[in-house]
């Protein structure tokens, strides 16, 4: 188990996804990403938009993508 939060991930705030595998918590954080967006929540749109400038550019968005992955992969597990 790993902890990453909503920042981390491309997100904007402090909220704290737990998962096993990188795939899982990129998941939990694009659904809380829609939640948010469809919360009309200005720092979660910007960030989105900030993403989605990067999805234009498949090179940079893997990029961007491998190196969460790592940053995953580095993180010391907890418990539980
Ligand atoms: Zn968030």
């Amino acid at each position: 188990m790993k902890i990453m939060n909503c920042k981390q991930l491309g997100g904007a705030c402090d909220k704290k996804f737990h998962a096993e595998t990188f795939d899982e918590i990129a998941e939990m954080s694009k659904q809380h990403g829609m939640d948010m967006f469809q919360k009309n929540d200005e720092a979660h749109l910007k960030a989105m938009n900030e993403m989605q400038q990067l999805m234009q550019k498949p090179e940079a968005m893997t990029e961007w993508s491998e190196n969460k992955r790592k940053e995953f992969e580095a993180l010391p597990p907890v418990p539980g």
